[in-house]
């Protein structure tokens, strides 16, 4: 289900625990505004995506971005 490989060459960590399909609540992670995508949303109707570097449960960071109306991660970047 890995289905993000528009936005990214790599996948920059593997052990990074975020996951495209997760819902994703920027406010329950340390994670801060990076850049907008202007991309529908794989889940929803949405039109924009929302880009965040994220630092998971583990200390690991990565990108990712996430749908602001269904909250669902898209890519990771
Ligand atoms: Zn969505």
């Amino acid at each position: 289900m890995e289905q993000a490989d528009r936005y990214m060459s790599e996948d920059p960590s593997a052990i990074f625990s975020i996951h495209v399909g997760q819902t994703f609540k920027p406010y329950v992670w340390k994670a801060s505004h990076d850049m907008d995508f202007r991309s529908e949303c794989l889940y929803c109707d949405s039109e924009t995506l929302k880009g965040y570097k994220v630092e998971d449960e583990f200390g690991n960071l990565g990108r990712i971005a996430t749908c602001p109306d269904c909250d669902r991660v898209n890519a990771k970047y």
